[in-house]
């Protein structure tokens, strides 16, 4: 019997001459790979519903035995987000926010709220011409998913909840005006408030709708430090870090 289920393409790899191992993210069963067979061929009618960073409905053969795989009966498209692809900046985000949900999420175990947040952090990603701040966003969510707890109740260092001034990733949380050193930087109390409404629960994505964050010197510096946070402390592995890094892509 086949199952229905909605998820989101995070990897691909073709297969054979004609077909595919798909992997998805999906809403009811979390993590899944599945063989795709015959997508390749111009005349498949799946093959719409398997591309990268998009939205389907996936009809499937379920394997219950880790040795055997699943195999796609068909695949309707929901939503595609090709525009993603088009513009070389805003791929390699969306495949940071992939890589970092891919190592973290597990098979067969549905998470509503991560699906909710990778798929509307996506769509932000689309509607915004300024998508720096919502990846930026993305990776402190995404910390609680990795065991991360930061704490933005009150300075690391002393404990006191009043003359907070910036944020460290050392202490993974706040600092005070009595506590930095000249080792910490200092970012703009305007961000450290922002990203401490971020820790809200009501606090969603969508939120940035009616935002505007012009890509600065300051965000390219929070940016890179979260990339190195998740590189060197996190400990993931990212294709797309390096990338940017390379070719200087928020890396200045
Ligand atoms: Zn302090």
């Amino acid at each position: 019997m086949a199952n229905t289920l909605q998820g989101l393409v995070i990897s691909k790899i073709n297969y054979n001459d004609y077909d595919q191992i798909i992997t998805i993210f999906s809403r009811e069963e979390g993590k899944l790979s599945f063989y795709a067979p015959g997508v390749r061929k111009a005349i498949s009618k799946n093959q719409f519903s398997l591309q990268l960073f998009a939205t389907s409905e996936f009809e499937l053969f379920l394997s219950y035995h880790k040795n055997k795989v699943s195999k796609l009966k068909t695949g309707v498209l929901i939503k595609d987000r090709n525009l993603l692809a088009k513009d070389y900046d805003d791929y390699l985000v969306a495949t940071l926010m992939v890589e970092v949900l891919d190592q973290v999420i597990e098979e067969r175990t549905g998470d509503d709220e991560l699906y909710n947040l990778i798929t509307n952090s996506l769509d932000r990603l689309l509607n915004n011409s300024d998508n720096l701040i919502i990846v930026i966003f993305y990776l402190f969510k995404m910390l609680k998913w990795y065991g991360l707890r930061w704490d933005f109740s009150k300075c690391q260092r002393c404990h006191k909840k009043e003359g907070i001034k910036t944020i460290s990733f050392i202490d993974q949380g706040l600092l005070c005006r009595g506590c930095i050193t000249e080792k910490d930087y200092l970012f703009s109390i305007g961000l450290i408030k922002e990203i401490i409404l971020w820790q809200d629960h009501q606090f969603t994505v969508t939120a940035f709708d009616n935002k505007t964050f012009v890509t600065n010197q300051e965000l390219m510096l929070l940016f890179k430090m979260l990339c190195e946070y998740y590189l060197n402390v996190v400990g993931i592995f990212s294709y797309s870090i390096k990338e940017m890094a390379d070719k200087s892509i928020y890396f200045k």
